[in-house]
């Protein structure tokens, strides 16, 4: 197991669950494969390690996954679910371009810190209209990619 399946492992552990061959697959799969997933990329990506695990398994094994806050839902494109690892220390801080025609998932953090000041002004007004302890954010957008956008 490498460094960042360990950090996983740990995570999941840590959330009181157990560790079960296809969850341990699928976090292997996840530290040293792509950042974005559906149940099919993972299906096909655990295959290729020369191991045979059902497509049920896979479904329940990243439902609990999910559960225990390993991975998290990126976005529904299309009736299709990407997941991507929650802990920072493995995926990095980035935020998501998604195209909604080919359903590319582009990720960047090269100009996040430049967000940081209006998030946090974004941040204020909510925890404070809401009363509510912020902790962590997503941004995603949605649209066209380069090649999708045409014209060029
Ligand atoms: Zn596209
Ligand atoms: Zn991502």
């Amino acid at each position: 197991m490498d460094a960042k399946a360990s950090v996983l492992a740990k995570n999941f552990g840590a959330a009181g669950y157990r560790m079960t061959k296809a969850r341990k697959k699928i976090l292997a799969v996840f530290s040293e494969a792509f950042r974005h997933m559906s149940v099919d990329d993972i299906y096909l990506a655990v295959k290729k390690k020369g191991e045979h695990v059902g497509i049920t398994t896979i479904y329940r094994a990243v439902d609990s996954l999910v559960k225990a806050g390993i991975l998290r839902q990126v976005s529904l494109i299309k009736g299709r679910v990407f997941y991507e690892v929650i802990d920072k220390r493995v995926s990095g801080h980035h935020h998501h371009l998604i195209c909604r025609k080919c359903q590319k998932i582009i990720d960047y953090s090269d100009f996040v810190g430049k967000e940081i000041p209006h998030i946090k002004r974004l941040e204020n007004i909510a925890s404070k209209t809401r009363e509510f302890l912020i902790d962590d954010y997503q941004i995603s957008f949605t649209g066209l990619c380069k090649l999708c956008k045409g014209g060029g």
